[in-house]
């Protein structure tokens, strides 16, 4: 299977996934799930819009990408990295965000990694002290 194909099947079950939810797809919405799902890690808006500009040769509004992207946060299809000391956000789809990731707070870096024990672990700590936690993804802030 190509990596097209395998993006096509991704937008026609998010298609459906919106219309159940009842929203509509846009020509600017697709383009930023596409830029989404080609990127290999997390990226930020200015990152999504400049991918766009280049790979599509669509001009979008930062404004515009950052308000899609909000949108994509709501009904819950993109993980999200908030760096404070960056004064900024990084996005991932969740069809490819790993168990967690590594962030560097002075420059920003995300760094991914895809690994079921961690979270295994981590669910069987928190048992040893009567906790149930639902963990899916954890972020991991260094500098
Ligand atoms: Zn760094």
């Amino acid at each position: 299977m190509s990596a097209k194909d395998s993006y096509e099947i991704f937008l026609s079950e998010y298609k459906k996934n919106i219309k159940r939810l009842g929203f509509n797809t846009t020509y600017h919405r697709d383009l930023v799930l596409k830029a989404l799902f080609y990127s290999s890690s997390y990226i930020n808006a200015k990152q999504i819009k400049e991918k766009i500009k280049v790979e599509y040769r669509v001009d979008m509004r930062l404004s515009l990408v950052l308000k899609i992207l909000l949108f994509l946060e709501k009904i819950n299809i993109v993980s999200i990295v908030a760096i404070p000391e960056q004064k900024d956000k990084k996005y991932r789809l969740l069809h490819h965000a790993g168990e967690g990731c590594f962030v560097c707070k002075r420059c920003g870096r995300v760094e991914e990694f895809h690994d079921k024990n961690f979270v295994l672990l981590l669910q069987e700590i928190a048992k040893k002290h009567a906790f149930k936690i639902d963990i899916k993804r954890i972020v991991i802030f260094f500098k």
